[in-house]
């Protein structure tokens, strides 16, 4: 998709530095931290939301979670929340999927986690 920012940044149209990548995801920090840590997740391919997910998409979602582990486990982080906005009604700002990885002092003072 040619005006999805995330799409960009996957393509590194628009230059990112990448906290993780491989042929699948690529991660990166939230440009608007909530949290001392804060990665977006994201498939390579576009996929506007969770709720356009088809049968075939099972392994990349999958993949998607398994990189948010992978990445935890790299950056040694004992626990975190991961949290998926699903939709405008469901608070998606970026309409392609990503996942939050959110750990440490939170911004907002609904808790801490990690
Ligand atoms: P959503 O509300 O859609 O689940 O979350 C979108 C997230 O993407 C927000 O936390 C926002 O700060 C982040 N974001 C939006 N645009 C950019 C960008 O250009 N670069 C980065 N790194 N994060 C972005
Ligand atoms: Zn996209």
């Amino acid at each position: 998709m040619s005006d999805c920012i995330f799409c960009k940044i996957a393509t590194r149209a628009f230059p990112t530095s990448f906290r993780y990548e491989d042929d699948q995801v690529v991660a990166f920090d939230d440009i608007h931290p909530a949290a001392e840590t804060h990665i977006l997740i994201i498939p390579k391919q576009h996929l506007e939301k969770i709720s356009d997910m088809q049968e075939t998409d099972r392994p990349l979602m999958g993949h998607l979670l398994f990189a948010a582990k992978k990445i935890a486990e790299e950056l040694d982080i004992p626990g975190y929340k991961l949290s998926l906005n699903v939709g405008p009604e469901g608070g998606q700002v970026v309409m392609h999927v990503h996942l939050h990885l959110l750990a440490g002092k939170m911004s907002n003072p609904a808790g801490e986690v990690g």
